[in-house]
């Protein structure tokens, strides 16, 4: 499990598993001869995408422990139809547990968004009566509000990936926190809209010791899509998504942010850079790395 030091946080990645997912729809109108250079296609042309959870660890001299989880994957509720597709990776909870992270010990969820692959194991259909409880007992979650809202009425366009059972019932019970954008949610982990992907799409910033940690999500999902014109067929507003990959280039570049990527099945985080021909460079950073 790849992890590292910053400031007084310990960040981890850990993983749901990966997925095929379809290497066109990944790279929205990039041709194939250029984004098969970066992530090879099968014979189906599908490309394998991680999804990558993020566990930040901190001890604050205020709040004490705490466990804070960015992400919960695709977790063990899509329908026959979606495993058809997808498969059914489901495999967060095993690896935390491997590190020995028992569901109890989260303290805190966060979601950028509602897509159902991004927010999955928020809740689990109970074995004994088949009702939807929340993964993580004694967590407080939280995710954009207008994600939710926008998630009670989708468009044709992409009502497949919005799972109400993954937190209509959290909202519902107060489990769940709605985010307005650019909240503190502890000190030094705060959420930024980034707009494009969806409307509402909120980035995890981790800030300590003069250093910066960003989770991304799926404005820039794995370093093949750095590029500022490589977005998703999936984004709903494709423009914005370019113009916040460049609000997001001109703090993360000067400033050495490490950017976090969720579908990256290889490298989970990197910094970003610019060569000697303007062209976005990702320089990955060893699983052991420690600063
Ligand atoms: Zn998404």
């Amino acid at each position: 499990m790849p992890s590292l030091t910053l400031g007084n946080f310990e960040l981890s990645i850990f993983s749901d598993g990966t997925y095929p997912l379809d290497g066109g729809a990944f790279f929205g109108v990039v041709p194939k001869i250029m984004w098969s250079r970066k992530l090879p296609a099968d014979e189906k042309n599908y490309v394998t995408a991680g999804l990558n959870s993020l566990l930040i660890h901190t001890e604050h001299p205020r709040t004490g422990k705490q466990n804070v989880l960015v992400e919960t994957g695709m977790g063990n509720k899509l329908s026959e139809r979606m495993v058809k597709f997808y498969g059914q990776p489901a495999q967060l909870l095993a690896n935390l547990a491997a590190a020995g992270i028992a569901p109890e010990d989260i303290d805190i969820v966060i979601n950028t968004h509602l897509h159902f692959d991004h927010c999955g194991w928020n809740t689990v259909r109970n074995n004994k009566d088949g009702k939807i409880v929340a993964t993580f007992p004694r967590a407080k979650y939280y995710a954009p509000e207008g994600e939710w809202q926008y998630a009670r009425r989708p468009s044709e366009r992409d009502a497949i990936s919005y799972i109400p059972d993954n937190y209509d019932s959290l909202v519902q019970s107060g489990q769940m926190t709605l985010l307005k954008g650019g909240e503190e949610i502890v000190p030094g982990i705060s959420v930024k809209t980034f707009p494009g992907h969806t409307a509402h799409m909120q980035a995890v910033l981790v800030e300590s010791g003069g250093r910066t940690a960003c989770y991304i999500s799926d404005l820039i999902p794995t370093t093949a899509h750095v590029d500022l014109t490589w977005g998703m067929s999936f984004d709903l507003y494709p423009l914005q998504t370019i113009e916040s990959k460049k609000q997001y280039y001109g703090k993360a570049i000067p400033e050495k942010w490490l950017t976090v990527f969720t579908h990256d099945a290889k490298i989970p985080w990197a910094y970003l850079e610019k060569d000697d021909s303007e062209k976005m460079v990702a320089k990955g950073v060893t699983p052991s790395w420690r600063s």
